[in-house]
């Protein structure tokens, strides 16, 4: 995390890792913290995800916060207006111009923090993420543990044989697991 903050300007910070891995606790916990701070905070989701819930952002541990719906990167700018600091969740379910609205945002002065997931079940870079990534001036890798072998886990399995890019889902489709338990398409094992 950034030592040395920037003043009079804004910036952008990625938090990525595969599902699991905490990356919207992480997100909570620095939006919770600008709050605090009395800071005037948007946050802002794809409208794809409201597994949850559809005015919030909300961990696997249950933490939430409230948050808007938009249907595209493009509502964003005109809702975040007023805001110091932007919170974007499910970053990977936006197309390319988020990258160009994360830019305007902090051009903006604003503080931009941007979760998602950086692979998707194929492994493969996902949505937006890889070009924020090369965007953004604090990147933070979260990752999960595996749940065959306990690695630090840095992949999602899929464990059904659907082969959508897109398919919402959370423990009941989808596990952890590190380089060497990921196999990509899922082969259910033979019982
Ligand atoms: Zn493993």
């Amino acid at each position: 995390m950034p030592t040395l903050s920037p003043k009079e300007s804004g910036w952008i910070e990625v938090i990525c890792g595969s599902m699991f891995s905490g990356k919207t606790e992480e997100l909570i916990r620095r939006l919770r913290r600008a709050q605090i701070a009395k800071q005037e905070v948007g946050i802002f989701k794809p409208s794809i995800d409201s597994r949850y819930s559809e005015n919030h952002i909300v961990s696997h541990n249950k933490m939430k916060l409230g948050s808007q719906l938009v249907e595209n990167a493009g509502q964003i700018p005109k809702l975040a207006e007023f805001s110091e600091v932007v919170g974007i969740d499910e970053a990977q379910f936006f197309d390319n111009s988020l990258v160009d609205v994360c830019k305007q945002l902090a051009a903006r002065k604003k503080r931009v923090i941007v979760a998602g997931l950086d692979k998707d079940f194929m492994g493969h870079p996902f949505g937006p993420i890889p070009a924020l990534l090369a965007e953004a001036e604090y990147i933070t890798k979260t990752l999960a543990i595996c749940m065959v072998c306990g690695n630090p886990a840095n992949y999602t399995q899929r464990l059904t044989q659907d082969t959508d890019q897109v398919i919402i889902g959370e423990s009941d489709i989808y596990e952890a697991r590190c380089r060497n338990c990921y196999e990509g398409l899922y082969t259910a094992p033979v019982s």
